[in-house]
C-alpha cells in the first residue's frame, strides 16, 4: 500500500530544493530526489514543512 496517494505524490516537491520527492514505504517518509531531506508521512499526510523549520 502507498504511503500517499499517486497523484498527491506527482504534485508534492521538496520545499527546500523544489524537487519532486519519492516513497520510501520502509521508513513511512518521502524523500527528497535532490538533496538529504526526508518528510515525514503520518496516516496518509505528508509533513513537507523544511527540516530546518520543524
Ligand atoms: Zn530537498
Amino acid at each position: 500500500m502507498a504511503l500517499v496517494e499517486p497523484w498527491l505524490l506527482e504534485i508534492l516537491r521538496c520545499p527546500v530544493c523544489r524537487a519532486p520527492v519519492t516513497e520510501d514505504e520502509a521508513a513511512s517518509v518521502l524523500r527528497c530526489t535532490a538533496a538529504d531531506h526526508v518528510y515525514p508521512v503520518v496516516e496518509g499526510v505528508p509533513n513537507m514543512l523544511p527540516p530546518e523549520d520543524r
